[in-house]
Parts: C-alpha cells; structure tokens; sequence
C-alpha cells in the first residue's frame, strides 16, 4: 500500500511575457547535454557531500533518455512512476501566474514503500520520484546558454538557471531566501541567468555559497573535516507579550518564539553571506508535535571563520507563500499530528549579532 507524502515546489516570476515560441529546437540533442553538464559540474561539484564527482567518482552516471519522445503527458497521474522526469511544453493546474516550472517530490513516510518502478524506500524521507514541468502556454520562451546571445534567444529565460534550480529540487532542497542563490524561488528576469557559467575550474559555478550549505546538510561527506560548523538559537521578540496576541494555530499549541524569520551568516570578514535559513521551530522526530519556539539551526559552516548573523522578516521579493511547503511539512501527518503551522511572524525589525560555531 502507498504511504506517501506530496511536496511541490515552484520557480516563477511575478510578471508574464508577451506569447512567443518556444527559442530551441534542437531539445533532443540538447536537454540531454545541459543535464549532464549539470549533474557534472554544478552540484556535483559542491565539495563536502557526497554529490562530489571527485570525492566520489562514479556516483553521478551521465544522464541519458529512458523514455519515448514526446511522452509527457500534461502533468497525468502516470508521472508518479518512479522516474525522474523532465518535461517541455506542459499544461497543469500547477502553473498559476507567473510560474515557469513546478517539481514535484515524492518522498516516503515508511521505510519499504515503492511508487512506480522504485526500488522500496531505505528510510523515512528518502525521494522516489521528482518531475519537472516546464510552461509553455505562450506566456514564456527558454534558451539554452548557445541560444541566449542570439536574436532567436531574445526575452527567453534562462534554462540553464531554471534547471540547476529545479534539480536542487530533485536532490531535496527546498527554497532559499537569499536573493543570489540558486533556491531563490524567483527566476532571474528573461535574459539574464544568476551567478557564472560552470567552467572546469569552477564546476559549480551556478550555486551560491548558501546553495553549497544546503547541499552539504542533506548530503554530507563524513570525510570532511572543514563544513562542520553549527550555530544554533532562536528568535525571540524583545518583549515577550508581542506573543501574547499571537493565537494559537491549533488546540493545545502555543508560539513561544518568532516563527519564518529568515536567519542568515554572513562572513564578518568578507561580507559574503555563507548561509541562510528560516527559523521559527524545533522538531524532535521520536516526541512530535513540532514546538514553534523560534529556534534555527545553521548547520556545515565552514570553521576557522567569525560570522554575523542577521534576523529577518519574509517581507522581500520572496514571500511566506514561496516557503508553504516548508511548513506544511512540518505538519504532515506522519511528521507532526495534529499540528498547524502558525503563520509567518513579519512583525520585528532587522537585527545583527556576532557569533561562532
Ligand atoms: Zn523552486
């Protein structure tokens, strides 16, 4: 019996281009060489995980069609198969306004399910199937790095950038608030692409430092020995009766801490943010429910360094609805019963404070 949990997750842009066609053709050829230069050199070139094609050499096989052409089929139930796809040109009640492209996650939630052709799952979390859908209902074009320079790649978006992000995805990551990075929910506006190309000396270029963190908590390499830094806490509003108006999201819980500020470490010799995440709760697998307490955790930072951190509210160009799957996860029901997640705390101003890990 499927046991299985749904997560989504969407790169979009708040604003709609004129119709167009579609900017390649050549995507038989193409989509296949742009992933393996992705799974190649962008994140599996993060050191410190086990994604890392040098560390781990032959763990990452160049990525090859397994299925007919042209048999994608409009976001079908069928798309849970246990095969990771990606698909053009595709209709679904998932491209609201302003959505680019959507993948969708299944995770399991016991040991030993399958969907599909999945082997059965090794453990709670473990990703079975993750698709990508592109748009293409005349609101967008896309052009490959080649493409993009030439008058055919005029006003298209970049896909290199949209699939780095949407392979984040696949591997599990959810969305970042930190403008550079590749996670940020919004895709950089048509004819321009975030960060630098990959080139040998810097396979993963694309990535944001913030990107390479996120990689490494979900895939560390226990060989490494550098990212093992943590700082850990909680936001918490100067006057504690600021919480007092705050009702509580479900019978019996209550918010004790401010829930979806988004904290970030910034290196306090560089400038250079290193990290970030949204904080707001503490989950202890083996004593659900979640407590939203205002806790974080920023974890494989670099040691050696002194950091800044900063607690923010949601109130940027990303926005608490591009984070609702991270707290709707923390209270699905094999995650936390019985639990809702309040909503997010924009109510506090900005503030900066040192620390080590
Ligand atoms: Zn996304």
């Amino acid at each position: 019996m499927r046991d299985l949990s749904l997560s989504s997750a969407r790169f979009s842009k708040p604003t709609q281009s004129s119709q167009r066609e579609i900017a390649f053709t050549s995507a038989e050829s193409t989509i296949p060489k742009l992933l393996n230069l992705f799974a190649a050199r962008a994140w599996s070139g993060v050191t410190g995980t086990t994604l890392n094609a040098t560390a781990y050499p032959g763990l990452v096989a160049p990525l090859a069609r397994v299925a007919a052409q042209n048999s994608c089929s409009d976001d079908a139930e069928d798309y849970v198969d246990g095969l990771n796809t990606i698909c053009f040109n595709q209709s679904s009640d998932g491209f609201t306004t302003g959505v680019l492209a959507f993948t969708r996650t299944i995770t399991a939630n016991a040991v030993g399910v399958t969907v599909g052709s999945s082997a059965p799952a090794q453990f709670v979390g473990q990703i079975l199937d993750s698709d990508t859908l592109f748009r293409n209902d005349g609101q967008a074009i896309y052009a490959t790095p080649a493409a993009f320079a030439n008058a055919q790649g005029q006003g298209a978006y970049d896909l290199e950038s949209l699939l780095t992000h949407e392979l984040g995805h696949w591997l599990g990551l959810d969305h970042s608030g930190v403008f550079r990075a590749i996670m940020f929910p919004l895709a950089p506006p048509p004819g321009q692409f975030i960060g630098d190309r990959p080139t040998p000396t810097t396979p993963d270029g694309p990535l944001a430092d913030d990107d390479r963190t996120a990689a490494r908590f979900l895939y560390p390499d226990p060989n490494d020995s550098l990212n093992v830094g943590a700082i850990r806490g909680q936001v918490l509003p100067a006057n504690s009766f600021a919480l007092a108006t705050i009702a509580p999201s479900s019978p019996g819980f209550s918010v004790t801490g401010v829930v979806g500020a988004q904290v970030v470490a910034v290196d306090a010799s560089t400038g250079a943010v290193v990290a970030a995440t949204l904080g707001g709760w503490s989950c202890d697998a083996a004593n659900p429910p979640t407590v939203f307490d205002g806790s974080f955790d920023l974890e494989r930072l670099p040691l050696n360094r002194s950091y800044n951190l900063y607690a923010e509210p949601l109130v940027g160009l990303a926005a608490p609805a591009n984070f609702s799957f991270v707290f709707a996860g923390l209270c699905s029901s094999s995650a936390s019963p019985n639990c809702t997640a309040p909503p997010v705390n924009t109510n506090f101003n900005t503030r900066i404070f040192s620390a080590s890990p």
